[in-house]
């Protein structure tokens, strides 16, 4: 075995070393991923968030005035009176409330 070769393994034996010489794959592999981050974001959501429910962006502009559930994104139904609920996963929210977080949000 050569000198260089105890050189190495001895510097293998550095923790830093091992960070060092793991460096190159690692930045391309953050890299990759930031490129992936930067363009999803550059793409205008699907979906306006009015924190208790969703709005689906309308295609010809603006939003369609239907609320959404905020964890499955289906149309919420008026189950109970003054209530709206989801079916899927049990979302029950005040109707008054989302009625009025849907006309202030289509109004701006
Ligand atoms: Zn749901």
């Amino acid at each position: 075995m050569s000198a260089i070769d105890d050189l190495l393994k001895l510097l293998d034996r550095i923790p830093l070393w091992k960070k060092l010489n793991a460096l190159p794959d690692r930045v391309d592999e953050l890299e990759k991923r930031i490129a992936i981050l930067e363009s999803a974001s550059k793409e205008p959501s699907e979906f306006l968030d009015l924190g208790m429910c969703l709005l689906k962006r309308n295609p010809t502009g603006g939003y369609f005035n239907t609320p959404l559930c905020p964890s499955c994104k289906k149309p919420l139904s008026d189950f109970f009176p003054g209530k709206l609920n989801c079916g899927s996963c049990s979302v029950v929210l005040d109707s008054m409330a989302v009625m009025a977080a849907v006309k202030k949000a289509l109004a701006s």
